[in-house]
């Protein structure tokens, strides 16, 4: 037997007790005459003592013999300890050690295993195996585990059912590149990692099982940003015979659930807004509302004066910052160069001090007098002690500006609260959307998303006006989730395949199987894909999603630990039938 109890676990009325502990050697305290050796499992750290006096002279210098995360196991009786301590679940106990056994030694770590760590992200991810013997990562992971099993409970009871779907496909477009995998027995073929269980989850329906859900990785080749990760989770449903409502209301419950028992907090409200409003007030299809600073625009009470940078744009709008007028003439001097950075890519920013008195100060009061001003404070909403920010320009790339700086200023006054929890779902999606690159339209969603009822005609007279059956489910001002109604006839998808350019022959060469499927009585169905690393992160508290992923990849999607991607020899090359052509 290894041990009698786990490091975390001892108390008072243990007192007495013959235990057996095993662990990782964390800290060491040696006195000459005594020494004291704190060890560490994955449920806390227990002290154990070895002294001159009550131990046996060989284990007193045999303790003296470890290092730190030495493997070891100890066997002693339980006493109390002198000078206890809060700072450990097992403070007021300590172990008078009769019998230790090493039973691996180790090599110093690179990094101290200790919540404040020394060891700076790269050092931390090329040894994850010692960084996950921390207590932030490791909580992380066990918290992980939590939200899992209450996903998976909460949709079991609700009679989902988890089914397994394959990785070797073929290619299921969410809009990203595929990573491809060379099949050796069929020659020159490749399989494609699922971007998602999409067409699989919809056959399922076909099938029958009208309530689906998997916890599954999802692969997609995009350009990595900071916090993406090249293969994720999701939790991925399907469910058949619903409208859209039955969908929202399904998983709002999952997500009411998920934030009472996880975090204890108990929402009523899932407001609604229209993807059109969301652009429209917020610059944003996944906004924030846990603070205010709604849009104003400001074409009307803004254009046809002396100020040509407003008259021709094409949106003039603005944000009124709560109690910003305090910023010193240098802070709003740094925020407009925050927002002429590349990364946000305004021209400038016009500003309005609303003074306590309320008089305005502008930074264009040589074209608008205060009456003026006090129109933008009304659109704005703005009132005494504000500072209205306005930006303007090409209407969406200046939604997208704003909507930058809205964020930035709510973070740096504190307005994100981590403790407040405020979901939204935004619905009606457009169906399509312009791509610049190859000047045509792409599904917004995905290509099996299916237009709002009545709106197929609009299709090929405007396009870009089609609003489809789609929502995001939003969590502080963060995407957790997207989905959509489904077309489910052959008719519809092939038109919609028209539509987004394919050939009937390539529609049938990708997804014949669908098409043919849908003639074999297809339900009416719909489904939802939950990001589950996003979502963990978030209910956590945390801004990034690393730690609650046991092995993450780096910023350019390696894996430093155990080096890869790496090349593949020539052998297998072969086998692979692949050459190389760098
Ligand atoms: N497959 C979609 C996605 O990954 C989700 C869905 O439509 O259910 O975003």
């Amino acid at each position: 037997m290894y041990r009698s109890h786990n490091c975390g676990e001892l108390r008072i009325g243990d007192v007495g007790k013959q235990v057996i502990l095993s662990g990782w050697v964390q800290r060491i305290k040696n006195r000459g005459v005594l020494n004291w050796v704190v060890v560490r499992d994955r449920y806390g750290t227990t002290q154990l003592v070895f002294d001159e006096e009550r131990s046996a002279a060989d284990l007193l210098e045999q303790s003296k013999t470890l290092g730190r995360e030495f493997v070891i196991q100890a066997e002693g009786t339980v006493i109390e300890r002198e000078s206890k301590t809060q700072s450990m679940t097992t403070g007021d106990i300590e172990i008078l050690v009769t019998k230790l056994t090493i039973l691996n030694a180790a090599e110093t770590p690179p990094f101290t295993i200790e919540d404040e760590t020394d060891g700076g992200d790269d050092l931390r991810m090329k040894y994850r195996y010692l960084d996950i013997r921390r207590n932030p990562v490791k909580n992380s992971l066990i918290f992980r585990h939590k939200v899992a099993m209450e996903v998976r409970t909460y949709l079991s009871n609700q009679d989902f059912i988890e089914v397994e779907t394959p990785y070797l496909i073929k290619s299921t477009p969410e809009g990203a590149r595929d990573f491809v995998v060379p099949s050796r027995m069929n020659e020159g073929q490749f399989y494609a990692l699922p971007q998602s269980p999409q067409t699989f989850k919809q056959l399922l329906m076909v099938g029958g099982m009208d309530k689906y859900f998997q916890i599954v990785k999802c692969f997609r080749d995009e350009d990595l940003r900071a916090d993406r990760q090249p293969e994720f989770t999701q939790i991925d449903c399907e469910m058949a015979f619903v409208e859209q409502e039955d969908i929202l209301n399904t998983f709002e419950g999952l997500t009411r659930h998920l934030l009472k028992e996880i975090n204890g907090v108990e929402v009523d409200k899932f407001p609604r807004m229209l993807y059109e409003d969301a652009m429209r007030l917020y610059g944003n299809d996944k906004p924030d509302i846990r603070f205010g600073m709604q849009f104003g625009e400001l074409n009307e009470v803004a254009q046809h004066k002396e100020f040509n940078v407003f008259n021709k744009a094409e949106l003039v709008v603005g944000i009124a910052v709560p109690g910003a007028n305090i910023f010193t003439r240098k802070e709003i001097d740094k925020l407009i160069d925050w927002v002429k950075r590349p990364q946000v890519g305004a021209m400038g920013m016009v500003y309005v001090r609303c003074n306590e008195d309320g008089s305005y100060k502008s930074s264009v009061d040589k074209f608008y007098d205060q009456a003026d001003l006090a129109k933008w404070a009304e659109v704005t909403g703005a009132s005494a002690g504000d500072l209205i920010c306005v930006l303007s320009g090409e209407k969406d790339k200046t939604r997208g500006q704003l909507s930058a700086l809205r964020m930035e200023l709510a973070e740096r006054l504190g307005l994100r609260n981590p403790d407040e929890f405020a979901p939204l779902w935004v619905i009606d999606f457009p169906l399509l959307e312009w791509d610049e690159e190859s000047e045509r339209y792409h599904a917004m969603h995905h290509p099996f998303t299916s237009p709002k009822p009545g709106q197929i005609d609009l299709l090929t007279t405007k396009p870009g006006e089609v609003k489809a059956n789609a929502y995001d489910l939003v969590l502080n001002g963060n995407e957790i989730g997207g989905g959509s109604i489904r077309i489910h006839d052959k008719e519809t998808q092939a038109l919609m395949f028209d539509y987004l350019g394919f050939t009937p022959e390539e529609a049938k060469a990708q997804f014949g199987f669908l098409m043919d499927a849908f003639q074999y009585g297809a339900p009416p169905h719909g489904g939802i894909a939950f990001g589950l690393d996003r979502l963990v992160s978030i209910l956590g508290g945390q801004e990034t999603i690393r730690d609650f992923i046991a092995f993450p990849k780096n910023n350019s999607g390696r894996d430093v630990m155990i080096d890869a991607p790496a090349p593949i020899d020539n052998e297998q090359l072969k086998e692979l039938n692949l050459k190389l052509d760098l």
